[in-house]
């Protein structure tokens, strides 16, 4: 390996140089060598060479199994510095994600090196975006120094932009014009940009429509559900006791009578007493809702039929209307039926066991 790296020094060039990649190659590709010293020498040798075809093509092939260069990359970029090999620069700084310095570099190696370059990021649409500004601007201005006519530069800028695939817009390159361009020849293209504008707002605004119409919809059934009465037979059972509704709900169901109302009935068809409902729901909600209904329904049920203001609680709370704490209470247990409504579909996530491990236990399977 030392006696190959001689053949690199300049004076040894030629006949000798042509030896050591023979030799190299053939333990890179015979061999499988994949080790880094070897493909060091490998680049040394292919930028020595006069073409530098064969130095990307290295570049570019000489990966690992996940992607990983072969070749130390600073060492490989020091190099191509120092030997010119520009087109293999932009090749490096591009794989070490160093995409402006790159693009920077391309530019002044080949327009169209630089649009590749452009469009290596492709999951970052900002740096694509960043990268293709830096080409317009040197596009165009490139043909202010060529001499080229206002218009002949004004076409290439357009004809520029269509390659960009949209992600640069007419808007964006204007500011590299000089201020006192014509703008006429900018028409076609501004029309273009403004038509397109004008398609997304119209799709916005189909939009809009769509969702004004859905809640125009919602609203009014909203308003007819409130709207909405129902004929319900006495006999009817209740949903939690089975008892016919005429018969009011088991006497050790909780407090009843007084200003609750007698049932409920939900637009699902099913019926409860209000007892049977507060305590269904009850089963369902955290400890401090359980007790303000609780509470609100001690208070319903002490309040005799006909009373405008509620009964005290516990001679502390103000004396509110009636309709007021019913409507407290039925936001609370009658918002929507406690069989099918939100409330039963989201305890579907909860365990089936949750009273400690004593339940737990007892479920294990000995052995
Ligand atoms: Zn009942
Ligand atoms: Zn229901």
């Amino acid at each position: 390996m030392p006696a190959l790296v001689r053949c690199d020094e300049p004076a040894a060039r030629g006949e000798c140089l042509a030896q050591a990649l023979r030799y190299v190659e053939f333990a890179i590709h015979e061999l499988g060598c994949d080790d880094s010293a070897l493909h060091n020498l490998a680049v040394s040798l292919y930028s020595s060479q006069g073409d530098e075809a064969e130095l990307i093509s290295y570049l570019s092939r000489a990966k690992g199994p996940l992607g990983r260069p072969l070749y130390d990359q600073k060492f490989a970029l020091r190099l191509a510095r120092e030997r010119n090999r520009e087109r293999a620069c932009v090749q490096l700084l591009s794989d070490m994600g160093m995409f402006q310095d790159a693009t920077a570099l391309a530019l002044r190696v080949d327009v169209e090196l630089a649009k590749e370059v452009a469009e290596r990021p492709e999951d970052d649409p900002p740096m694509r975006r960043k990268l293709w500004l830096a080409v317009a601007r040197h596009v165009i201005d490139a043909g202010e120094e060529g001499g080229d006519s206002q218009a002949a530069r004004i076409r290439q800028a357009v004809a520029f932009l269509k390659e960009t695939s949209g992600l640069l817009k007419i808007e964006d390159i204007l500011p590299f014009f000089p201020d006192f361009v014509r703008i006429d020849e900018f028409k076609d293209a501004i029309c273009s940009s403004l038509e397109e504008y004008n398609r997304q707002i119209d799709h916005l605004r189909d939009e809009m429509d769509s969702a004004t119409e859905i809640a125009d919809v919602l609203r009014k059934d909203l308003a007819a559900v409130e709207k909405s009465c129902a004929v319900v037979d006495v006999n009817m059972p209740c949903e939690r006791c089975r008892r016919p509704l005429s018969k009011g709900p088991p006497p050790s169901a909780g407090p009843s009578g007084g200003c609750l109302s007698p049932f409920y009935v939900f637009p699902c068809r099913s019926v409860f007493h209000s007892t049977c409902l507060a305590e269904e729901v009850s089963e369902l909600v955290g400890e401090s809702k359980r007790l303000r209904i609780r509470q609100l329904m001690e208070r319903l049920a002490a309040t005799p039929t006909g009373a405008e203001t509620a009964a005290a609680n516990n001679g502390l709370a103000p004396r509110d209307a009636v309709v007021s704490v019913l409507q407290q209470l039925e936001d609370l247990i009658a918002a929507e039926c406690p069989r099918c409504g939100e409330v039963v579909i989201r305890l579907l996530e909860k365990p089936l066991i949750q009273d400690g491990e004593e339940e737990i236990a007892s479920w294990a399977v000995a052995g």
